[in-house]
């Protein structure tokens, strides 16, 4: 879309209204607006002065006057403002030099994109990211139990698996039986029905809506894989959507991996392919069908995992889902059957083109521009370096005897761990000035901070069960 067509777009609709978004640097999207009148084809060569400094994550910079720069194609009308609404996915840019912002998650992707061409080995990078979340009833303040919040109740695995509950519970869904049941045990399909049309209607190409295992209210809508930056730029409309239409249906969502204690978590497996003058690289003889290329992004992504994670889990609640028990992966391992290895060869098609590596660790609290990026680059460093990925494993990990499950390498047990593992080993991410320096240090800094040590310090509710009366 050209910008010509985007003020077209906004005459044929009605537009009253133009939303500018872009991500902040931990992964919530941020919003402007202004009135139609004021938006020209020059807006999307000049852009739109902002202040910075209240960005989180961006305030160390000394200039804090930044630069929106709107981009056409990602143009869709807001299907939740009661005002006509047209919504702009900027880049950020320096307002004087014009450079594009070195903190802006958008433009590390875009990087990470550019680099992939520029190695030569590839020209795009398709993702197809599985974005699980739960629904829950939407529980005003002043509804909450007295005393504390309401995870005290998800200490016990008890919040809000009574919802829908009555005197007779013939329809209840029992643990872990979520997937997937007809309605009416299934309560929550038009609820999702409504998410899945509004986002055909913003422009995203879903393919399928479910329910997921746990009957806490789990859900997953799956879109079709699309182009690095473009599917990150689909995800944050994929959770707008998803938030906004539950809360008008007076119910909440989260993407939280691990909301419910001794449940399944919401993982955001992420499946991606390299491809060449449309010809798919990942297809060939080798294990499972995969290339040589295939197997060394695997080795690659396998070196790297434990840094990779700090951006693709980045939460201290991420680490509560990477468990053994509930379908979240814990062993750095690969295999074309084994859902417990953290990269899985899907076996649906025998097309070459539907041959990817599904990346099992992600969740859905990642920001997706960085999490992308860093996937890409690990994958970057195995193909480059013919970093070779092993031995798969496909045995169930979980019942590999106890000095055979010892010797798999395993996902970081905390976020702090993540960090550490990204202090450590950063330099693949670092070339073609993907990630900078100073995006790695200001990343580690501020989850550590704002995140790790904040709930490390904290009296956790569960201390109180424990301690209490100790
Ligand atoms: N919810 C599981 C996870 O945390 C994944 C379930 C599935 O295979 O879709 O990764
Ligand atoms: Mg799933
Ligand atoms: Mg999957």
């Amino acid at each position: 879309m050209t910008p010509k067509e985007v003020l077209a777009l906004c005459r044929e609709n009605d537009v009253k209204a133009v939303d500018f978004r872009f991500m902040d640097f931990p992964g919530i999207w941020q919003h402007f607006t202004i009135p139609v009148s004021h938006l020209s084809e020059d807006t999307f060569e000049d852009g739109l002065g902002f202040d910075g400094s209240s960005i989180r994550g961006w305030q160390a910079i000394n200039e804090s006057d930044m630069l929106v720069v709107p981009q056409p194609d990602t143009a869709f009308v807001d299907p939740f403002t009661q005002l006509p609404t047209l919504v702009l996915i900027c880049n950020i840019q320096d307002p004087i030099t014009r450079e594009d912002y070195s903190r802006d998650p958008r433009n590390v992707c875009r990087k990470a994109a550019n680099y992939l061409k520029s190695t030569g080995i590839a020209d795009t990078c398709f993702i197809g990211p599985e974005a699980e979340f739960f629904v829950f009833d939407d529980v005003r303040f002043d509804q909450r139990p007295q005393h504390g919040f309401y995870y005290i109740d998800s200490v016990e695995g008890e919040w809000n698996r009574g919802r829908d509950e009555g005197p007779n519970l013939g329809y209840k869904l029992r643990h872990k039986e979520g997937y997937f049941p007809v309605p009416p045990a299934d309560s929550l399909m038009d609820l999702r029905n409504e998410m899945m049309q509004t986002m055909i209607e913003c422009g995203l190409n879903v393919e399928a809506q479910h329910h997921e295992v746990s009957t806490a209210g789990q859900c997953e809508i799956d879109m079709r894989f699309n182009e690095m930056v473009k599917m990150a730029d689909d995800l944050l409309i994929y959770k707008y959507v998803i938030k906004n239409v539950a809360k008008r249906n007076n119910r909440t969502a989260t993407f939280m991996p691990k909301p419910v204690f001794s449940d399944n978590g919401s993982g955001m497996h992420t499946h991606f392919s390299f491809w060449k003058d449309n010809e798919p690289l990942f297809a060939g003889s080798g294990y499972a069908g995969l290339s040589e290329t295939a197997l060394y992004a695997i080795g690659g992504l396998l070196k790297h995992a434990s840094a990779v994670l700090a951006f693709t889990n980045p939460t201290t609640n991420s680490y509560k889902r990477l468990v053994p028990g509930y379908e979240a992966p814990v062993n750095l391992a690969y295999s074309q059957r084994n859902r417990s290895a953290s990269c899985r060869i899907p076996m649906y098609s025998p097309s070459p083109k539907a041959k990817r590596v599904e990346f099992r660790c992600p969740d859905p609290t990642c920001n997706p521009y960085l999490a992308f990026a860093a996937i890409t680059m690990a994958a970057i460093d195995g193909i480059q370096n013919k970093i070779d990925p092993g031995q798969p494993l496909d045995k169930d990990i979980y019942d590999l005897p106890p000095e055979e499950a010892a010797a798999v390498p395993k996902t970081p047990d905390s976020l702090d761990a993540a960090l550490d593992a990204l202090a450590d080993d950063h330099e693949f991410l670092l070339r073609g000035d993907v990630f900078t320096k100073d995006v790695i240090e200001t990343w580690i800094d501020y989850k550590r901070k704002n995140e790790a040590d904040a709930i490390r310090l904290r009296p956790h509710p569960y201390e109180f069960c424990l301690y209490y009366d100790i």
